[in-house]
């Protein structure tokens, strides 16, 4: 019989504990800053306006069905999701040099990569993988799972609460050559910190020089900046120069797709390679993909699809995503401002610098447990807050919690 007994308790998930502490907490004031999930203005999830047009098309056409789509997914769908994440007018997706296969959003994204890295990218001596620190806490167990070694570069730093520019760069050019280096397209969870667009330069020449492996995890393009293009630069850069990379592209945060997990997994050849690399690592990506899940998931892509080839639609998208960025950003603006008129000791500048669903508060983890106990309010112990959980009813509630904690 299989010995069930040899295997441990798993620690329960610390943000599925703090979410069930918060449903538990019976406070009118109870606010919830752990949600890693868009909410509106009434605490609510947000469906789209664009999402739901879309989702009316699809279950009034008489020939929509529920048989398999292919193994690499529906061909419109990864197509249009190169176009939107390396441009439309990109060389390597007109040299053929784009690889895509539909997957199961970020995180199937990442695990399909992870699983082909370690397959084939020297397997009898792989290359470690190297994770800003900190990262998403996923990451870790995404990359371990397939048995990479991980190494860490630093990325924060407490004192500016901003980017470690020096020491990130520092340890990747002592990275071995060929490693893997993961890296944040954009809105850098948990931190909310990105690199300039200078900065990213830089990454890239020292990435170039030392023969480095760039893995994109794209999971906010649009959501960040509420600009596509904008919050796609560093992949493009990476790709203009040349590199040969991967990337992780999710439409969880972008469409509000959370629970469908829509999702595009992408392999550039370099620009000195031809089109049939690409195609022979297609051919492998099919493989694993039969092996893991046959098939990815047909609707939520069909949703994203309907509006990213659909011109009038497309634009609408645009208004919703500047709707989404627009009201983080000015959470953001009225949190740091009430923080200052109050005078609460320390500088709140970073609430505003930082970008994307969350920001990296600086509140040490006594001041987070004392935010919940006494006052409802509820972040990760890392002083990590999702901006998407203020609005305009709680935020100066939470700006008075806040300042009561840290003085
Ligand atoms: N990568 C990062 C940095 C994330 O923050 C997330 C979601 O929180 C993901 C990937 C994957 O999300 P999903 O699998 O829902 O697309």
């Amino acid at each position: 019989a299989f010995p069930a007994s040899t295997v441990p308790q798993a620690p329960e998930d610390p943000l599925f504990g703090l979410m069930a502490a918060y449903k538990r907490d019976t406070s009118e004031k109870k606010v919830d800053l752990g949600i890693g999930a868009y909410r509106d203005d009434n605490a609510k999830p947000w469906v789209l306006p664009v999402v739901k047009k879309a989702d009316d098309i699809l279950r009034n056409d008489p020939n929509l069905n529920h048989e398999y789509l292919p193994i690499a997914g529906l061909p419109e769908f990864t197509s249009a999701s190169q176009k939107l994440i390396f441009g439309s007018d990109s060389q390597a997706i007109k040299d053929g040099r784009v690889a895509s296969i539909q997957a199961i959003s970020g995180t199937g994204s990442l695990h399909l990569g992870a699983l082909f890295l370690r397959k084939f990218y020297n397997p009898a001596n792989p290359p470690s993988i190297y994770l800003s620190n900190p990262t998403w806490a996923n990451h870790h167990q995404i990359f371990t799972n397939v048995s990479l070694q991980l190494a860490h570069y630093p990325y924060f730093s407490p004192q500016t609460r901003g980017l470690d520019f020096t020491g990130m760069l520092a340890a990747i050019s002592a990275a071995p050559t060929g490693s893997i280096i993961l890296l944040h397209a954009c809105a850098h969870n948990p931190t909310g910190v990105d690199p300039t667009q200078a900065q990213w330069t830089q990454i890239a020449d020292v990435m170039e020089q030392k023969g480095l492996f760039p893995f994109f995890d794209n999971a906010y393009q649009g959501f960040a900046s509420g600009d596509l293009d904008r919050d796609a630069w560093a992949i493009r850069h990476f790709v203009a120069r040349g590199f040969e990379l991967l990337v992780a592209q999710s439409y969880a945060k972008n469409f509000g797709l959370y629970g469908e997990r829509a999702g595009c997994f992408h392999y550039v050849a370099p620009a000195t390679a031809s089109a049939a690399d690409a195609s022979r690592v297609a051919s492998q990506l099919a493989i694993l993909q039969r092996s893991e899940i046959s098939n990815p998931p047909a609707y939520g892509a069909r949703i994203a699809s309907t509006v990213l080839n659909n011109g009038a639609l497309f634009a609408e998208w645009k208004e919703n995503l500047t709707t989404m960025s627009g009201r983080l950003i000015g959470m953001r603006a009225e949190l740091r401002g009430l923080l200052e008129k109050k005078g609460t000791p320390g500088t709140w500048n970073h609430v505003t610098d930082q970008i994307g669903m969350f920001s990296f508060t600086g509140l040490s983890e006594k001041q987070v447990g004392l935010l919940r106990e006494k006052w409802h309010v509820y972040m990760t112990k890392n002083g990590r807050a999702s901006v998407a959980g203020l609005n305009s009813r709680n935020v100066e509630y939470v700006a008075e919690a806040i300042d009561d904690v840290v003085r």
